[in-house]
């Protein structure tokens, strides 16, 4: 099949070609004869299936078979979760819209609003956008969304899981109400559903199967270790097989940074991105990163999706996600188009129940590799919740690293790790090292 055959126009056909793609993706074959004939569209599919093009594409093509007599105005709006997703979304829109007279804008928060401003004055097709700075100019009447005709919301769980679905409601509210509405995302929860519901005209469904679901390329691996002696094992695992190009995802951004600054102290270079970061400091992490100057990013699962970063060498899953299919999104990231790679997952005793769940997900067992010297202390044991105190700690695992939340009245803490070789004395707070009320902790975030 060619992306000609799907009906796209010359100068579509000609910026793809350009780009080095010879034959559409699965989502791509699908989803551009649907756009292209005007319909709403569901499409179940996570970055790294092409779905970018999928969208710009046929997008462009409507765009240009009603080019519009006098002052342009914006036609086509697509939201996304981060910056970085409106950034290369952007980037594919200018790119495959090179031969087409056709202008994009992308805008999103943590920059001066100043600039943005001005470039709406002159012409915008194309606005991509994330939400929150999208209201500002809304608010601040500085830009105006009467003329939309096609609407994407990519990665709409994400903008859900990030909080961004009142945001989105008020952006919606001004949109005109004839209109083309596209909408992607990697899962299909109940409350995606029940915006694509509220949103989407009779769409046709789309889905394409996760590229890595069945992750031949991968090699996984489970590194069994107690949590204290991560650190140490994931900087013994990278200078021993000297692993270059290493993404590592831990939960939290604290934890991120700390990581980060472990490697670093480790002789590593490492930075960590996530939310807090400023656009800068993201931008930069990731062109070193993708230079290989930088040998380790640490990033959170929010911060990492939609980066356009693929066929790494090593994905390190420092603490496993809570929600299963963000393990299959992680791992995603490695082995693409062929090459192979490799996932590590360092799992301490308290997140058995979330690996559990993830290889029921992947349906397979994945490679336990224990190292010599890492074994976990068999006297700590993840129990499940022993009294109150230790309730509502699921989610932030993780992120008090060496700094336990008090421990106190926990029956079982004699299993803290073997830092420092030493025998655990059976204590409920031993020099800094975390109670086993951590450890626990994980064991519930479900
Ligand atoms: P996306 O899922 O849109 O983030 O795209 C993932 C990666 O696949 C990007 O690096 C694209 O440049 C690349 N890509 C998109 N379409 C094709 C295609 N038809 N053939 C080969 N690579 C593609």
């Amino acid at each position: 099949m060619s992306f000609a055959s799907l009906g796209l126009s010359d100068e579509l056909v000609r910026a793809v070609t350009e780009r080095g793609y010879t034959e559409p993706t699965p989502i791509q074959a699908q989803a551009i004869p649907v756009i292209l004939k005007g319909g709403d569209l569901m499409g179940g599919a996570q970055t790294g299936t092409g779905k970018t093009a999928g969208f710009t594409l046929p997008l462009l093509q409507r765009l240009m078979a009603k080019p519009v007599a006098g002052k342009a105005h914006i036609r086509a709006l697509v939201l996304t979760p981060t910056r970085e997703l409106a950034a290369q979304v952007e980037e594919s829109v200018r790119l495959y819209g090179k031969h087409l007279p056709l202008k994009s804008m992308m805008m999103f928060g943590g920059v001066n609003i100043n600039p943005q401003i001005k470039q709406l004055h002159g012409r915008v097709d194309i606005l991509v956008a994330t939400p929150g700075r999208l209201l500002d100019h809304l608010q601040q009447k500085t830009v105006d969304l009467s003329h939309v005709e096609i609407l994407v919301l990519d990665e709409a769980d994400r903008m859900l899981d990030m909080g961004f679905i009142r945001d989105i409601k008020r952006v919606l509210a001004v949109l005109p109400k004839q209109r083309q509405n596209l909408l992607f995302s990697a899962t299909f929860s109940d409350e995606i559903k029940l915006l694509a519901d509220g949103l989407l005209n009779s769409p046709a469904l789309i889905e394409v199967a996760r590229r890595n679901q069945t992750a031949e390329l991968i090699e996984q691996r489970v590194y069994p270790v107690d949590r204290e002696r991560k650190r140490a094992l994931l900087t013994q695992l990278i200078k021993d097989n000297n692993w270059f190009q290493v993404l590592v995802f831990t939960r939290t951004k604290h934890g991120a940074n700390n990581l980060a600054d472990h490697l670093n102290k480790e002789d590593i270079p490492a930075m960590a991105i996530h939310g807090n970061k400023s656009q800068a400091a993201r931008t930069r992490a990731l062109a070193e990163f993708k230079t290989a100057k930088l040998q380790v990013l640490v990033a959170t699962d929010i911060a990492a999706r939609g980066i356009d970063i693929s066929e790494l060498p090593h994905v390190v899953n420092y603490e496993l996600p809570n929600v299963p299919e963000d393990y299959v999104h992680r791992i995603g990231r490695t082995g693409r188009a062929g090459s192979e790679g490799e996932a590590s997952s360092l799992v301490c005793i308290d997140e058995k129940k979330l690996l559990h769940d993830i290889e029921r997900l992947i349906k397979r067992e994945i490679t336990v590799v224990q190292v010599p010297g890492f074994e976990p202390d068999p006297r700590i044991k993840a129990e499940p919740i022993l009294n109150g105190q230790n309730r509502g700690g699921g989610q932030r695992q993780g992120q008090g690293r060496g700094q336990p939340r008090s421990g106190g009245g926990q029956p079982r803490t004699g299993g803290g790790p073997r830092t420092g070789g030493g025998k655990p004395a059976g204590g409920a707070s031993r020099g800094g090292v975390p109670s086993s009320a951590q450890h626990r902790s994980g064991g519930r975030g479900r």
